[in-house]
């Protein structure tokens, strides 16, 4: 059978290009190592419309969320799960500093929609240390990636070829109209290994420039904040049950993949600083972000062979820049709609070598 399409890599890109490749009636076939070194493992999935020290107001939010809430109400009932998790992110400030910052940015026009109601402090002063002051902001969320991910692998399995093993980029045969993988024959093949694509020899000349972040899941016995997703200096994320989020770091520089000792004191340091309640930490773990020199995902076909794509590039922010973009992609190779140029991978092609 030769397939349309070949993806590598089911992280939130791959599993979200299946799903509108999918709805395309297009016949699939996936490559994933296992969700190894998988960076929407370990994601939070936070959805945060208003971002940093000077409340920036995400690339392009007004669209991305939208869509990105209506793909995953559409996934939950297609699987049947909880996937999209809508909540208020409250950001605290513990010094007169950051909140001088937003005092001067809450008047702008651009971010009226986002800002809740005025946040009840003292609610958060009964369990957290050090809140001068802070602000919620609405239309956040939560994506349960990886649940996403694991329960869309079962429907790959019935609905499509499914291999989980490492993809060898020197047994692909690229011919004028399809691929071959093995006993795997594709017209076209897309490549979503997130930060791994930098091993990836058809792509490596993009200008990846990875981050590593190191997140804690911690036991906190009744906490009162399960609904908010909270931004004091860390965040901490309801996970499940009593299990929460904390992290994470963002660390260009990094020598190791795996987590490491002095991170993980990092984590709880910050942790004791804020939190009031006892708690125990039950996992650390790490990832690598596939985060780009301009900070906007990689989308497109391969300047020498029209048959290989990639989709990648999803940075901090892969929970709501996916779905919008997959989409693109996907109406972009059926329907040849163009792509955005900030995001077509074409920038790029002064850096391609041959
Ligand atoms: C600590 C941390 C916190 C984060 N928090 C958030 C957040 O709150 N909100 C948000 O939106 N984003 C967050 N992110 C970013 C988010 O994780 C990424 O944007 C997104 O998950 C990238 O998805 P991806 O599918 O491109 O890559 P990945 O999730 O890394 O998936 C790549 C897949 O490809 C597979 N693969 C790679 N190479 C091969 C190969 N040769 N053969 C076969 N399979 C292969 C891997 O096994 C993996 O399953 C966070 C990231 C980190 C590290």
């Amino acid at each position: 059978m030769v397939h349309d399409y070949l993806l590598v890599g089911q992280g939130i890109a791959g599993t979200l290009l299946a799903h509108f490749l999918l709805q395309e009636q297009q016949k699939i076939a996936i490559i994933d190592a296992d969700h190894q070194e998988s960076s929407s493992m370990v994601a939070a999935g936070l959805v945060n419309p208003i971002t940093g020290r000077r409340f920036v107001k995400s690339w392009h939010i007004d669209t991305l969320i939208p869509f990105a809430k209506a793909t995953y109400l559409a996934l939950e009932k297609q699987l049947d799960i909880s996937i999209f998790d809508p909540k208020e992110v409250a950001m605290l400030f513990g010094n007169i500093k950051v909140e001088n910052d937003w005092l001067a940015r809450s008047a702008d026009a651009d971010i009226q929609d986002y800002i809740a109601p005025k946040a009840d402090l003292d609610f958060y002063r009964q369990f957290l240390n050090n809140v001068e002051s802070g602000v919620e902001f609405t239309q956040a969320a939560r994506v349960k990636l990886r649940d996403l991910i694991l329960h869309y692998q079962q429907l790959l399995q019935q609905q499509a070829t499914y291999r989980v093993t490492t993809f060898d980029y020197s047994q692909l045969q690229i011919l004028p109209d399809h691929v071959v993988y093995q006993d795997i024959k594709a017209k076209r093949i897309i490549f979503c290994e997130g930060y791994q694509a930098m091993n990836n020899p058809y792509f490596n000349y993009l200008p990846f420039k990875p981050a590593k972040g190191e997140i804690l899941l911690v036991k906190i016995p009744n906490y009162p904040a399960s609904q908010k997703l909270i931004k004091h200096g860390i965040f901490i994320i309801h996970w499940q049950d009593d299990l929460y989020w904390v992290g994470s770091s963002y660390l260009p520089n990094y020598e190791y993949t795996h987590p490491t000792e002095v991170e993980r004191k990092n984590l709880e340091t910050k942790l004791q600083q804020i939190l009031q309640l006892p708690y125990e930490v039950v996992e650390h773990q790490a990832a690598i972000r596939p985060t780009v020199k301009d900070r906007k995902p990689f989308l497109g076909q391969h300047p020498r062979y029209p048959n290989l794509y990639i989709f990648n590039g999803l940075g901090a922010k892969g929970s709501y820049l996916g779905p919008y973009f997959a989409h693109q992609l996907v109406a972009n190779m059926e329907q040849q709609i163009p792509l955005d140029d900030l995001v077509n991978i074409d920038r790029y092609q002064n850096l391609y070598v041959g």
